[in-house]
């Protein structure tokens, strides 16, 4: 069974990155009938933000990411929090220092500029290590003194003598790798002048690791580097090795090159992005599966959620992010809905991002099912006409009196865009009016409006119209158009017959009459 975490840092961001992280997490502790857990890494409290870890949470829910264990479900190895586990750390602290694998350090700001500055002009390696490190092998009075003084210190781990070592680990995705062994004396525990007194990240996440019995951890690949130093962290406390698995960023495609989907330039970054614009969070995580694992974005929705996510066929290359796939797919799988699941879906985005949509919906749920129901429900090949929960009101949003905005009269820009003459729209609509016939068959609503342009000379096809456009007032085509704008607002529409089914003769009356004016 693998026990997984994902550890977010209270920043006031959550990248989309971290659930396309938390996801492979998830999947693998389900499929091994392990846990999956969150821990909130807030050792930098300089970085932290108010209400971070609310957004984390509204976001990790959206995409079903709830954890096994964390800081709200608690769970048997908790605090899940790293800042209330500051006892812990400082424990196994103590016990480093005890057996002498760690030391105080009391180089000074200036003491470690000078240290790098030196190394620079030299081309030595940068770093505390070996005869650099001036408080490595210090004499136990002068740190005394020290104490005495009350000067700060940091705690460093003193990294293992035996120069010339090699590490090596395999990582999960990678293979096996080898790199040089550590020799820098990393800082474990920050500066003995704040409080609390917080871990680094290399020494919170060995012991977190280890006490919470995670055993896989997948993490980004900017960590890689530091594999040497984390394993002999967890030599020196004693503690067996994890595996890692060091998964390649998200990539955005800029002009000729890729880069990392960032944060501070690209909107799609951000998970915020896709609850604002209410892309349902299937679709998304169907997509960041198929990142992760091409064979998956080759299989249908339903099925790709459901089969297991493999590290071995994660890419060492980082996957490139294409909204324009991800609307494809989006259209595609709410195009399979019924009306009834995306009214549904609707209504809880709107009550956040729309609440007069969501009241709109509240009042008249009905007419909602009809409006969705328009070449949707029954229909072999449904509408893709929505990407997002934000498109409704784009889309349907003419169907509601309150959303529609109403043409004003003939003059209206855009029954005037089709220039007909404005006394030949009106006769038009006051026709079209008078012996209106809610019908049951499209092709006998297309009947009403032919005879009706016929009677005011419209030409029977554009073609014909094209060919001597003095001689009509203008095409079948425009002729429809001023209804079709009359009901909906737009030159665009679903079947004008399901429209006006959808509608109701009242409405559909009140909607032209501004026109017969
Ligand atoms: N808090 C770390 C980060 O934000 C997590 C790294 C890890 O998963 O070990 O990078």
């Amino acid at each position: 069974a693998l026990v997984t975490r994902f550890g977010p840092s209270p920043t006031g961001f959550v990248h989309i990155g971290g659930i396309y992280v938390a996801t492979i997490d998830q999947d693998l502790a389900r499929r091994t009938g392990g846990r999956y857990l969150v821990r909130v890494e807030d050792t930098d409290q300089s970085r932290e933000v108010e209400g971070a870890l609310e957004q984390f949470e509204r976001g990790f829910t959206y995409f079903h990411l709830a954890a096994d264990e964390d800081t709200g479900r608690g769970g048997a190895y908790g605090p899940y929090q790293q800042s209330a586990r500051e006892r812990i750390y400082l424990t196994y602290v103590r016990h480093l220092l005890r057996q002498g694998k760690a030391y105080l350090d009391f180089a000074t700001k200036e003491e470690l500029a000078a240290i790098t500055q030196r190394q620079q002009a030299t081309k030595l390696p940068t770093g505390y290590y070996g005869s650099w490190a001036i408080w490595r092998d210090a004499d136990p009075a002068d740190v005394q003194a020290k104490l005495d003084a009350g000067a700060p210190y940091v705690v460093r781990f003193r990294a293992p003598d035996d120069t010339g070592a090699r590490a090596r680990f395999t990582d999960a995705i990678r293979g096996p790798l080898e790199a040089e062994a550590n020799r820098n004396d990393v800082v474990i525990l920050k500066s003995s002048d704040q409080s609390p007194r917080l871990p680094t990240y290399h020494f919170a996440h060995a012991v977190d690791d280890h006490l919470m019995r995670v055993n896989l951890v997948i993490r980004g690949d900017e960590w890689i580097s530091s594999v040497p130093v984390h394993q002999q962290l967890f030599d020196a406390l004693g503690f067996e090795p994890v595996t890692y698995a060091h998964i390649a960023p998200l990539m955005k495609q800029e002009g000729g090159s890729k880069r990392k989907l960032s944060k501070r330039k690209d909107p799609e970054a951000s998970v915020d992005f896709y609850i604002e614009a209410g892309y349902p969070a299937e679709a998304v995580l169907y997509y960041l599966r198929g990142l992760a694992n091409g064979r998956l974005a080759e299989l249908p929705l339903e099925q790709a959620l459901a089969e297991p996510i493999r590290l071995e066929e994660c890419g060492v290359a980082g996957p490139l992010v294409d909204l324009v796939k991800l609307d494809d797919i989006a259209a595609d799988h709410i195009a399979t809905l019924s009306g009834a699941d995306i009214l549904a879906a609707v209504r809880t985005w709107a009550e956040r991002f729309d609440p007069e949509l969501r009241g709109v919906l509240d009042d008249e749920p009905e007419l909602a099912l009809r409006a969705l129901a328009v070449e949707r429900d029954g229909v072999e090949n449904p509408r893709k006409d929505l990407k997002k929960w934000s498109d409704f009101r784009p889309v349907y949003g003419f169907f509601f009196p309150r959303l529609h905005a109403a043409v004003t009269g003939p003059d209206d820009e855009r029954i005037a865009a089709l220039g007909v003459d404005r006394e030949v729209v009106q006769a038009v609509a006051r026709d079209f009016a008078a012996d209106y016939r809610q019908l049951d068959d499209g092709q006998e609503w297309f009947e009403q409006i032919r005879e009706v342009a016929a009677k005011h000379g419209f030409a029977r096809n554009a073609k014909e119209f094209k060919k001597n456009p003095d001689a009509y007032p203008g095409s079948i085509r425009e002729a429809s158009q001023i209804i079709r704008i009359a009901l909906t607002g737009s030159t665009r529409s679903p079947d004008m017959h399901a429209i006006t089914q959808a509608l109701g003769r009242d409405e559909v009356l009140s909607r032209i009459e501004p026109l017969t004016k």
